[in-house]
């Protein structure tokens, strides 16, 4: 048995994620349906969103050396640093507008690291 409160929602569902004798998982303790979808996506393909900063090739008017950047979509939690590193090569020129894609369909995923800061 695995205990995991759901964070798909405020409500924050305490659930239980059991196995059962076919070898099948079942959930417990969620009030709704995407509850049991996050539960077995989090054991089976845990994911999660990327949040990092860029090296900027200037400095800009504020005197920013770094823009905060993150994927559009989770990524699979074992490429992970793979991704950081990826994300910690890149230097990317001004201007930047929030939203600019920064590194595009990361390794054939279809995530996508965009900024989300303007600096010019
Ligand atoms: S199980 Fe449903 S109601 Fe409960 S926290 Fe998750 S999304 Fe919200």
């Amino acid at each position: 048995m695995r205990s995991l409160i759901c964070i798909v929602c405020p409500v924050g569902c305490p659930m239980e994620i059991n196995d059962s004798a076919n070898g099948n998982l079942s959930v417990t303790g969620n009030k709704c349906q995407r509850g049991e979808v996050y539960a077995l996506e989090e054991i089976r393909a845990p994911k999660r969103v990327v949040t990092a900063t860029v090296s900027l090739t200037e400095i800009g008017h504020s005197s920013v050396r770094r823009i905060p950047v993150k994927t559009t979509f989770p990524c699979p939690r074992e490429m992970i640093p793979a991704l950081l590193q990826d994300i910690y090569k890149t230097k990317v020129s001004l201007p930047v507008k929030a939203g600019d894609v920064i590194i595009a369909g990361w390794k054939e995923q279809g995530i996508d690291v965009v900024a989300t800061r303007t600096v010019d």
